[in-house]
């Protein structure tokens, strides 16, 4: 036995961690050296938690792809599918930039990924930039939507609406997943955007009505009853092309954590939305150029 096996040691139980936590400071240095911390901590069964989350996952794309389902949905998934289908469109929602499947995707034509995400100076995770394209064969087939502080429901819908219209009309995918992370909600810890719920929805109803083979997969937020809500309602507008959902939450063992409304909705804040109508149009007409440039290549092939 050597040193290193104390740190390579399997945590099993909530004492080993204590043990290892309380034995060593160069264990916790290292959980801040690796990010480990915050809002990305470590726990208990986190390997199987992952296993389970990548498995489940790839169950979904397998049901898609096998033709089982037309929708797959895995809320706790976001985190395979071009082996049937020539292309494929990942939309991600979620507040954060999708930096890990733009890069996984750089090169390619055959999946565009397009990225609606809150982008400001020190925000992470940085990139996003309008100006990020893609590369080589996979140039304008990497789409980024940086968005301010504030976005409300309604302008949220505008530039998504805009932007997939057009995207899909383009590029013309025959598959899409989408991470549906909610932490631009509003409540959220994060405190960037300030989404209604309902707003979100609608914009997940439009891409679903394109009846394609999709993939709903969950992502960020930390508003746990917030989350649980527009789960439960963008469930409810997915399955059997939309069904009704009371909107008081019925009681339950957590029931206490969805107050003072007890309601289905939350209503958005007042914080002033700084994407104006000239910031939002700067930006359309960028990425409509884009897409521009995609025909232009594809009329010449
Ligand atoms: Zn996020």
């Amino acid at each position: 036995m050597n040193n290193n096996d104390e740190e390579d040691r399997e945590i099993e139980t909530e004492s080993d961690f204590e043990d290892i936590e309380n034995s060593s400071t160069s264990f916790t240095e290292l959980l801040e050296e690796y990010g480990l911390e915050h809002d990305c901590p470590t726990f208990i069964g986190l390997s199987d938690y992952v296993r389970f989350v990548a498995g489940s996952t790839i169950a979904a794309a397998r049901a898609v792809i096998n033709g089982q389902v037309d929708i797959a949905i895995h809320w706790d998934g976001g985190r395979l599918l071009r082996r049937k289908f020539d292309k494929v469109l990942y939309i991600d929602l979620d507040l954060h930039h999708s930096d890990g499947v733009e890069s996984a995707f750089l090169y390619t034509d055959k999946v565009m990924t397009i990225s609606f995400h809150n982008y400001a100076r020190g925000f992470y995770p940085g990139s996003g930039a309008l100006t990020d394209i893609g590369q080589g064969k996979g140039l304008y087939h990497t789409v980024n939507v940086p968005l301010r502080r504030g976005l409300r429901g309604a302008r949220f819908l505008q530039i998504t609406e805009h932007v997939l219209g057009h995207a899909y009309n383009t590029f013309q995918p025959d598959a899409i997943v989408v991470q549906c992370g909610c932490d631009g909600l509003t409540g959220d810890p994060a405190r960037e955007w300030n989404l209604d719920i309902q707003s979100f929805g609608q914009c997940v109803r439009g891409i679903a009505s394109w009846n394609k083979p999709t993939i709903f997969l969950g992502g960020g937020g930390y508003n746990h009853a917030n989350v649980a809500r527009c789960n439960a309602y963008m469930t409810s507008l997915l399955i059997d092309g939309g069904i009704s959902i009371q909107e008081d939450i019925p009681e339950h063992q957590y029931f206490e954590e969805y107050g003072p409304d007890f309601s289905l909705f939350v209503d958005a804040g007042n914080r002033p939305d700084l994407n104006d109508d000239e910031y939002l149009t700067d930006v359309m007409d960028v990425i409509l150029g884009y897409f521009k440039n995609i025909e232009k290549r594809n009329t010449r092939h």
